[in-house]
């Protein structure tokens, strides 16, 4: 057995070769963010008969038991293997999503609300580093 598939026994789930292969994919892959649409084809290439249902199900598990962390953006879920708190930083022209710390002690937060935080969810959406190069560069040729 993995160390994941042990994650997933301690949390008191069952492990199947579909669970433990999802999960793989989503920590094996910190950095990344997945649709339950992108996650549903990786998994159709070994189990083409697979209902959308059943992924969909055991991301919702997965989230619910905290070995992965869900977000959503423009009305979609995102399922990222980061679950340490974090800012989601979505460029609005290529849609990718990326981490960034959060510079705030989180500490100081429940310190000043005087409570506990359970879960963060922060997302910012923009424009990054290479689009907005590619903006300007069409910009500047457009004035030629
Ligand atoms: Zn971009
Ligand atoms: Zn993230």
């Amino acid at each position: 057995m993995t160390s994941l598939e042990e994650e997933i026994k301690k949390r008191g789930l069952k492990v199947t070769p579909q669970r433990s292969k999802i999960l793989r994919r989503i920590r094996e892959n910190p950095g990344s963010h997945f649709s339950a649409d992108d996650i549903h084809k990786y998994v159709q290439i070994e189990s083409p008969n697979i209902p959308p249902a059943t992924v969909y199900n055991i991301l919702k598990m997965f989230v619910e038991k905290g070995l992965i962390n869900s977000f959503e953006i423009n009305g979609k879920a995102i399922y990222e293997g980061k679950v340490d708190p974090h800012i989601n930083f979505m460029c609005e022209n290529c849609h990718n999503i990326y981490d960034y710390e959060m510079g705030k002690d989180l500490s100081e937060i429940e310190n000043n609300v005087e409570g506990k935080i359970i879960s963060t969810n922060v997302t910012i959406k923009g424009i990054c580093k290479s689009c907005l190069k590619d903006l300007e560069t069409s910009e500047t040729s457009l004035m030629h």
